[in-house]
């Protein structure tokens, strides 16, 4: 087998999801396992945590497979239904539905339901995507609160700044939620991972932790590590060529790396293909035998390559983190100018799956 996986380890997960719950004692708490669980497996992932309150996905198809394996846990439906015939699965899979748009709202009350839905009503607050200003918000309500099709009235709202908290716009939004104090809601949410571990205030009844589940943190400037998280994915490999180049040659596509002195060059069967970014510039972290060495030359389809220069004692065979237990994957992400989210998710389904239990 090519020597390219990506082990799970889902009693870090457990553990992470404990310690969300432990900043916010008493609230209940959607383990968010949209986009396949982050990357990570949703099918493992939600087995793997039958203590949740709940689970929130992004789209009906992720919710059927999550339905199939958890049929008590409330299931929050993120993006809502597009269609009026997408309540009637909503409502045979028992799921709590956002409703962030009027087009939403009159399919919902157009709809001849068997059975009730939980609603969550989605506030834009200020990250302007999804969701009712006040004003429109508070209309709605008085429509939906007699509604034969809605069994509870809950409201959303999401931060576009959590992962800053002195950023203005934080406040800004909590203004606006507030706002809303006088209508009554059965259950409030609007804590993502980085407002459970900075926002007190947005904890209020259901949590919504995403990326703290997965071990990475939702700040630029504060590690998983010292947030507490456990890492949870590791990808690793093995180097499957070594060989040495003469100063002045180049390595890879484009022959955008030239050799600067005779280089020893190792090479990873781990390409854009299994999702590592190609936008990875050279220096990009990857630890090879324990240590971290270079990335050099463009990373392509099937294959990367790193300088290991400083590794005489590396051979054909020597194991590879690309990112994981001893390298955070946030670090790479910042090396590759994006997010841990990016990389996790984007994992392709080439990447085998290892989990542990
Ligand atoms: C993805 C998502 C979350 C989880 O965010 P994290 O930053 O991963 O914790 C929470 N709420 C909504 C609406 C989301 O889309």
């Amino acid at each position: 087998m090519r020597p390219l996986v990506a082990t799970i380890d889902l009693s870090a997960i457990r553990y992470n999801y404990a310690l969300a719950k432990a900043c916010a004692p008493q609230r209940q708490t959607f383990a968010v396992v949209k986009a396949n669980a982050y990357g990570h497996g949703a099918r493992e992932v939600v087995s793997a945590l039958p203590e949740a309150d709940g689970f929130v996905v992004a789209c009906l198809e992720e919710a059927g497979e999550v339905r199939g394996l958890h049929g008590k846990a409330r299931l929050l439906l993120l993006q809502g239904c597009f269609e009026a015939a997408e309540y009637q699965s909503a409502a045979r899979l028992a799921l709590d539905v956002v409703v962030q748009s009027a087009e939403q709202a009159e399919a919902l009350l157009g709809a001849a339901l068997g059975q009730p839905l939980n609603v969550w009503l989605k506030l834009d607050s200020g990250m302007h995507r999804l969701g009712f200003s006040a004003a429109e918000l508070r209309a709605w309500h008085a429509r939906l609160s007699s509604a034969e099709q809605v069994a509870e009235l809950n409201l959303l709202s999401h931060f576009a700044c959590a992962d800053l908290p002195e950023h203005p716009l934080n406040a800004a939004q909590l203004a606006v939620y507030r706002s809303l104090d006088d209508l009554p809601f059965a259950n409030r949410s609007l804590a993502n991972s980085a407002a459970i571990l900075t926002r007190p205030e947005a904890h209020l009844d259901w949590l919504r932790p995403g990326i703290m589940l997965y071990g990475a943190s939702p700040f630029a400037d504060r590690s998983a590590a010292e947030l507490g998280l456990k890492p949870v994915m590791t990808l690793s490999g093995a180097l499957i060529a070594v060989r040495e180049v003469p100063a002045g040659d180049s390595v890879g596509y484009g022959a955008s790396w030239v050799a600067e002195r005779p280089t020893r060059i190792g090479t990873i069967s781990c390409g854009y293909a299994d999702g590592y970014p190609r936008s990875a510039p050279a220096g990009t972290p990857v630890l090879v035998c324990g240590q971290r060495v270079p990335l050099v030359g463009r990373v392509s389809m099937d294959l990367l390559t790193v300088d290991l220069s400083t590794l005489p004692e590396a051979r054909v065979g020597s194991p590879v983190e690309l990112w994981g237990a001893q390298l955070p994957v946030d670090e790479v992400a910042a090396a590759c100018g994006t997010i841990g989210y990016e990389l996790l998710s984007k994992v392709t389904a080439r990447v085998p799956r290892r989990h542990r239990y």
